[in-house]
């Protein structure tokens, strides 16, 4: 078992050895994830096991935690979350390898070394399982089903009434 978590590696000679690998990407060295969420609060601590599958498929079997702040889509509110991604690659070269490649896995792509980019495709996946509109659980929420479904729709501050506008539009000679 290694401690260090390797920003790129050759997968296949990692498979050969049957390398595995637990430790942690620094957060700051996120910096896509942090550009996708408010705050990426703790480190990305991730495992990494490298061999061949029945078939002599290279596998890479990717499983990663994350704690980040997200801002609720319905109060305006942070919260914190905790992502955690597991899934397992297939490095490929070329699309054709993509087409090919049984359907339980996903591709990683080799760079012009024969190395696949581990750091930016941990990071692509948490990105990827990141929710569409992140809502609190509605227990937590500062604004209510019941005023979701009977309240007025809150307006943005700053932002005029569109109901206003059209009124004035109308009240117009
Ligand atoms: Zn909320």
């Amino acid at each position: 078992m290694q401690n260090r978590l390797p920003l790129t590696i050759d997968p296949i000679k990692a498979a050969q050895k049957r390398l595995d690998y637990t430790g942690v990407y620094l957060a700051k060295n996120a910096g896509r994830l942090s550009e996708s969420v408010e705050y990426v609060n703790s480190d990305i601590h991730c495992s990494l096991s490298f061999g061949y599958d029945e078939r002599k498929l290279c596998v890479i079997a990717v499983d990663a935690e994350v704690e980040v702040t997200l801002i609720c889509q319905r109060c305006q509110q942070p919260f914190v979350s905790r992502i955690h991604v597991e899934n397992k690659f297939s490095p490929v070269k070329s699309d054709a390898q993509i087409e090919a490649l049984p359907e339980y896995y996903e591709p990683a792509m080799l760079n012009e070394f024969g190395e696949v980019d581990i750091l930016a495709l941990v990071e692509d996946e948490i990105i990827l399982s990141l929710p569409i509109a992140p809502v609190h659980d509605s227990k937590h929420c500062e604004v209510s089903e019941a005023e979701l479904v009977f309240g007025e729709i809150p307006t943005e501050e700053g932002k005029p009434n569109p109901f206003a506008i059209l009124a004035s539009l109308k009240n117009k000679p």
